[in-house]
């Protein structure tokens, strides 16, 4: 039997499953008996105790999950939150109750909001049964303990679950909800461990039953054959060797260069991206700089953040975005209208245009920074539609003293109309994460039709074949800043449509350098031919792997 899901990361593991724990029952709705003072005293110390448990899990773990753990504190601490369950305790209900209510009604208004604040919603799920176990003097349920290693399979995880997993323990993630984006994804890729999200019917597993989790399909094999396990067992050991290979630029069979980079979100990750091989910064997200705070940074503070991160890389290529506000990454100050439909919204370069200054600003400090180091700045803008709003932040970045202004590609009227753009544009990025979202009308923060969300699909890839194209043609740089680059096999695709570099998250710099050096340019074409005349994303794959 196999059951599908989404895959994330590229990983394989084969072991017997364990299952999380249930949640904790619901505490039951019986009027209060104690003083409410004192109840809501036990509900603060148990608030009190839970985000200091919080932040001190987010010391332990570091890096992304840190933030995550440190936002969760601030949930359990959260004045709007603990004046709600005051008045539900002073309106007759049990503390636990009263957090139980609470909390589950700020959920239902994250859930409301849809997107990235929908998908945060599990976050304060979790804080609240931390707080309801702390009440109750029971452990908060959690990641089960066992002597030897299993594949955790869960209905999704909570940032505070995954930070501190035991990872010779735990082989890989399976859950049965939770999208692309979901933070068992984004850990998951962090720490490289094979997950498969949205995966229906994983609860119904028993546990200890062997399953085979094949990340870079999304297919979780249950009770697999031999030979499907010494398979999974074969490419676990080319993993493991990839991971240790020396690191060299990348290159295909035939010396053809691929420069591989690094996607980051903040200069504090470029040593990371330097130790794995990153050749460069493929993209640099600016929002870190931005998400949280009511009004844009300064120029001067940005300078000093854009400075920080070019001194990583002398003389090497960086490629930093504008702010790329909306959707998944609202920002009070430049979305401030409700949108029924966010993703198709004043986002990205159309929201920077209403607000200039914004704009100028952030490529000042680009500037500044460019002229203060050695690296290679590149600038380019997200979300650009066509030649016209190409030609718009092109002038507008040089005029502000910027050399090297391009554009991604992630709408799919720019890919259409790719010979236009690159007559303007000095390179295009292509985001193939939101490309995929536009180009097959699915939203990539949800998970009922995260299918869809697949580069592979041929649709995706033709377009990605127009840009190549259309850059050949132009002699200009187009490189692959999405998902879709930390496939491996799909990098080799991408590279034979016509992609000069590819950038991904560090921690798959080395399976894609590996990849790329057992095929040549020409087979690289040829493997693109073969997904591009292919009817189905899936179809495509099993082209490009068949050959
Ligand atoms: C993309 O859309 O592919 C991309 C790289 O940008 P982001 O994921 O930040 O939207
Ligand atoms: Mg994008």
């Amino acid at each position: 039997m196999a059951l599908q899901g989404v895959g994330v990361g590229r990983g394989v593991a084969v072991g017997p499953i364990l299952r999380m724990p249930e949640p904790l029952p619901e505490p039951g709705s019986d009027p209060r008996t104690a003083d409410p003072a004192v109840e809501y005293d036990g509900v603060l110390t148990a608030l009190a105790a839970v985000a200091t448990d919080l932040t001190a899990r987010g010391e332990k773990a570091g890096g992304e999950a840190k933030d995550v753990l440190d936002a969760q504190a601030l949930m359990a601490q959260d004045p709007t939150l603990t004046d709600d369950v005051k008045e539900r305790i002073d309106n007759g209900l049990t503390g636990e109750r009263a957090v139980f209510e609470a909390f589950q009604a700020f959920q239902e208004m994250l859930i409301g909001m849809g997107g990235y604040m929908a998908e945060r919603a599990t976050d304060l799920g979790d804080v609240a049964q931390r707080v309801i176990a702390a009440l109750r003097g029971v452990p908060a349920p959690g990641v089960p303990e066992s002597d030897t290693p299993f594949v955790l399979v869960a209905p999704d995880l909570a940032p505070a679950d995954t930070a501190l997993l035991d990872l010779d323990k735990v082989l890989a993630l399976i859950t049965r909800d939770g999208g692309p984006t979901s933070h068992t994804a984004i850990l998951a890729r962090s720490k490289s461990i094979p997950a498969i999200v949205g995966v229906t019917g994983a609860l119904d597993l028993v546990d200890g039953t062997v399953v085979v989790a094949d990340a870079a399909t999304g297919v979780v094999t249950v009770d697999p054959s031999a030979d499907e396990v010494a398979d999974a067992e074969r490419r676990i050991a080319d993993r493991k060797a990839a991971q240790a290979a020396p690191l060299t630029d990348g290159a295909l069979a035939d010396g053809h260069t691929v420069p591989l980079l690094a996607n980051l979100g903040s200069p504090d990750e470029a040593a990371g991206a330097i130790a794995l091989g990153a050749e460069g910064v493929g993209l640099f997200r600016t929002e870190f700089l931005f998400l949280g705070n009511t009004k844009a940074p300064s120029v001067e503070s940005q300078t000093a953040s854009y400075t920080k991160l070019l001194e990583a890389f002398p003389g090497k290529k960086v490629v930093v975005r504008a702010l790329d506000a909306g959707a998944d990454k609202p920002l009070a100050f430049l979305n401030d209208a409700h949108e029924e439909n966010p993703a198709l919204g004043l986002r990205g370069l159309r929201a920077l245009r209403e607000k200039e200054q914004i704009l100028r600003d952030q490529l000042t400090a680009l500037a500044n920074a460019q002229a203060a180091t050695t690296a290679d700045l590149w600038v380019m803008a997200p979300m650009v539609s066509d030649a016209d709003e190409t030609e718009y932040f092109v002038r507008l970045g040089r005029e502000l003293g910027l050399t090297t202004v391009g554009v991604m590609a992630e709408v799919p009227s720019l890919a259409v109309l790719a010979d236009q753009v690159l007559a303007t544009a000095d390179f295009v990025s292509v985001g193939t994460n939101d490309l995929t979202q536009y180009t097959m009308a699915a939203d990539r923060m949800l998970g009922s039709v995260a299918s869809y969300q697949d580069p592979w699909h041929p649709a995706v890839l033709r377009l990605v074949k127009l840009l190549g194209d259309a850059g050949a043609a132009a002699g200009k740089p187009v490189g692959i800043c999405g998902e879709a680059a930390a496939d491996p096999l799909l990098a080799v695709v991408l590279v034979g449509l016509g992609a000069t570099t590819l950038s991904m998250t560090p921690a798959a710099l080395a399976d894609v350098r590996l990849e790329l050096s057992t095929h040549t340019l020409e087979q690289a074409r040829e493997l693109a031919a073969k997904a591009l005349q292919a009817p189905t994303a899936a179809a495509a794959r099993a082209a490009a792997t068949a050959v």
